[in-house]
């Protein structure tokens, strides 16, 4: 997916997060593992850590530090 603001290929990829350990992101389909939370490699800098375990298929371009995800917004 082109980035919308720079038009450069998106990376897809995985934000998780564990209620636990910083919101993380990891390019690929899997999500950011113990190891990676570890280390502190991925840790996404804009999210609060949350109470409950998540992942969000996304797209990120790292030369606007933009990120995309589908969603809608049901009740
Ligand atoms: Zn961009």
């Amino acid at each position: 997916m082109p980035c919308p603001c720079c038009g450069r290929e998106m990376k897809a990829g995985i934000l998780s997060g564990d209620g636990r350990s910083p919101v993380t992101w990891k390019q690929g389909e899997k999500k950011a593992g113990l190891m990676d939370a570890i280390v502190g490699s991925g840790t996404v800098t804009a999210a609060r850590r949350t109470l409950t375990t998540f992942t969000i298929e996304s797209w990120y371009c790292p030369d606007c530090k933009k990120m995309i995800f589908d969603t809608e917004v049901t009740r």
